[in-house]
């Protein structure tokens, strides 16, 4: 029976495993870096935590017997994304990248900005009340900016203090609809909201932000590694299919 290894850790990943688990004569282990509390777990096996670098994950490969890898991780994942192409190359071993297709403009537009850094820039000359949406885990960058005040929204208490001097922290777990959205904005009095371009279905912060004429920075996706990249799950399955 060949094993598949699927790097996970989101919505989307959770659900193309428990697809993949219904393919006859596979293995499935799912693998998350451990951060949440209360994952979103599919009925397979599953691993938590990293696995020590690429040197971890060479040995992880090997050790495991696994013949095939999907890379499910969140487009901003970049690190596990690389650490997992540079393995599978020195493992030989098949690695698939999915990747849901990034939020492109439309009815609801907005400045694009290729990282933190430039997003940080572009806030220096905009509003003072920032909705700051992109997670806990990359704000040192916007520590400079000492004049604004941040609106920060996660599902789960950080595991660190939030590097930044004003702001307010909201505890609240997806999916929101827009009218949520809205009266949040509002209520806060967001002059400019800052998204991460996280794909899939367009969120509602988007709309929302655009109804009421804030002006939106979109951090773009950082690059995938080389390699076949595919947005569907049943382009996943279809591969898998091929390979086992
Ligand atoms: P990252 O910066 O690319 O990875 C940092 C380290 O975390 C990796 O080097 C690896 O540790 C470990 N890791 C990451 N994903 C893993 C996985 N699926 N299984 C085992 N170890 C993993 O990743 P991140 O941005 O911190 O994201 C961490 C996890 O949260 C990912 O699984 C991702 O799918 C999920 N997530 C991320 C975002 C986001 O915006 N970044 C949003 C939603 C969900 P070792 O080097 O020790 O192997």
């Amino acid at each position: 029976m060949k094993r598949l290894l699927i790097l996970g850790g989101t919505g989307d990943a959770a659900t193309l495993t428990r697809e993949a688990n219904e393919l006859p004569d596979l293995k499935i282990i799912y693998s998350l870096a451990g951060r949440t509390r209360k994952p979103n777990l599919p009925d397979c096996e599953v691993r938590l935590g990293g696995f020590g670098g690429v040197e971890g994950l060479v040995t992880y490969l090997n050790e495991a017997e696994i013949d095939m890898v999907v890379d499910a991780t969140h487009p901003f994942a970049a690190t596990m994304a690389a650490h997992v192409a540079e393995a599978c190359t020195e493992t030989n071993i098949a690695r698939l990248k999915y990747c849901r297709p990034a939020w492109k403009q439309g009815d609801v537009s907005w400045t694009s900005v290729p990282d933190y850094a430039s997003a940080a820039e572009q806030l220096q000359d905009m509003g003072s009340r920032i909705f700051l949406s992109i997670g806990t885990k990359d704000l040192e960058v916007f520590a400079e900016l000492a004049d604004k005040w941040f609106l920060i929204r996660t599902v789960e208490e950080p595991s660190k203090p939030i590097p930044l001097d004003n702001h307010e922290l909201l505890l609240e777990r997806g999916p929101f609809n827009k009218g949520h959205e809205q009266t949040l904005l509002v209520m806060t009095q967001i002059d400019v909201l800052v998204s991460k371009n996280s794909g899939g279905k367009m969120a509602t912060k988007l709309s929302a932000a655009h109804s009421l004429g804030i002006p939106i920075i979109m951090i773009e996706q950082p690059p995938s590694p080389a390699g076949d990249v595919v947005d569907s799950v049943e382009d996943v399955l279809k591969w898998v299919r091929k390979l086992k």
